[in-house]
């Protein structure tokens, strides 16, 4: 159903028949990426047609949101909590440990995330654990962050050896663009290891990694330490941290989107904000098989990785 069809600021579902309208847009025309032309209206049909493939990493669980209600080029709002005027179709939810701090936020469906177009919120992040299971990590990321002067095929081979690391745990890895400077290797769980076993996991690996290859990897430092090396940071594994989600816009210059690639796609053409809202929905649409479609099976967890016989109660 071509969006041209809908009226003015009004996004509607892709490929029904009968497609109804979600939610009415305030300002659909506002530029949220000025020099691509990406407006609020754009962005809600960009996520309106790739729905089905991100709404396995953004339901149902506690989201982070940058807000830029004047776009990229305006002022940002790193919002981990609910704020007033929400729309209804956001789930506030006050986190089991800390009722006091104020309800976070998540939501169930494609009129949740329209809630957010309209919030104007630029970028998800996601916890890695789910509101079924909050203690209990179900997703690893470890993001890779490249110093100055770092070449991208160096972050490739970093990616690589982080999947070697992660499967010689028994896990299983994929990779994806973040739309900004790096990789991010995201490694399904079953919800078994709680938040600082699993932290701790992540730890050993970059720890490993900057012990082996000192020249080549930081584990934690500041930014002004780690010219020519890529830090491995691990502290996305720890409860309350985020990391952006799969199909998550970006809210900086060039409407990069963080893009979920297949292994054998890493190259050094395909850079970290290769994706774009512009050039993300003809992907995939063009692809014959999702590279991440087994992700969510693929899952295993640490505790038995770490120990395949587990002790019998
Ligand atoms: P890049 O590839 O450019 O590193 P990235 O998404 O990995 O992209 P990082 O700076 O490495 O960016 O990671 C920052 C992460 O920390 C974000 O993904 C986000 O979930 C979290 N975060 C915590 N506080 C903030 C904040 N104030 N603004 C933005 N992100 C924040
Ligand atoms: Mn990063
Ligand atoms: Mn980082």
């Amino acid at each position: 159903e071509p969006a041209a069809n809908a009226p003015a600021g009004t996004a509607r579902a892709a490929g029904g028949a009968e497609p109804k309208p979600l939610l009415k847009l305030s300002h659909p025309d506002r530029l949220y990426w000025p020099d691509e032309g990406v407006t609020k209206a754009g962005l809600a049909d960009y996520y309106t047609e790739i729905w089905r493939s991100i709404a396995p990493f953004i339901v149902g669980r506690p989201l982070a949101l940058l807000r830029c209600p004047n776009g990229i080029a305006g002022e940002k709002f790193f919002q981990k909590h609910a704020w007033k005027g929400l729309s209804k179709a956001i789930v506030q939810v006050p986190d089991p440990t800390e009722p006091a701090e104020g309800p976070l936020i998540a939501i169930n469906d494609l009129d949740g995330l329209l809630g957010l177009v309209q919030a104007a919120v630029l970028e998800i992040h996601p916890w890695g654990s789910t509101l079924k299971d909050w203690e209990r990590p179900d997703t690893i990321t470890l993001d890779l962050d490249p110093g100055e002067g770092v070449v991208w095929q160096a972050v490739i081979d970093a990616a690589r050896e982080v999947k070697d690391r992660l499967e010689q745990a028994g896990l299983a890895a994929f990779v994806k663009t973040t739309g900004g400077k790096g990789l991010h290797v995201v490694a399904p769980l079953k919800p078994q290891a709680d938040w600082p076993a699993v932290k701790a996991f992540t730890k050993g690996i970059a720890d490993a990694m900057a012990a082996d290859s000192p020249d080549r990897f930081v584990a934690t430092i500041t930014k002004a330490k780690r010219t020519g090396k890529i830090l491995v940071d691990y502290l996305r594994n720890q409860r309350g941290a985020t990391a952006v989600a799969a199909y998550s816009t970006r809210a900086r210059p060039g409407a990069a989107v963080s893009m979920p690639l297949a292994w054998e796609e890493l190259s050094p053409a395909v850079g970290p904000a290769y994706f774009t809202v512009m050039t993300a929905p003809t992907r995939l649409a063009a692809l014959s098989a999702d590279p991440w479609a087994d992700f969510r099976a693929a899952a295993r967890p640490l505790e038995g990785a770490k120990r395949p016989a587990r002790k019998r109660a």
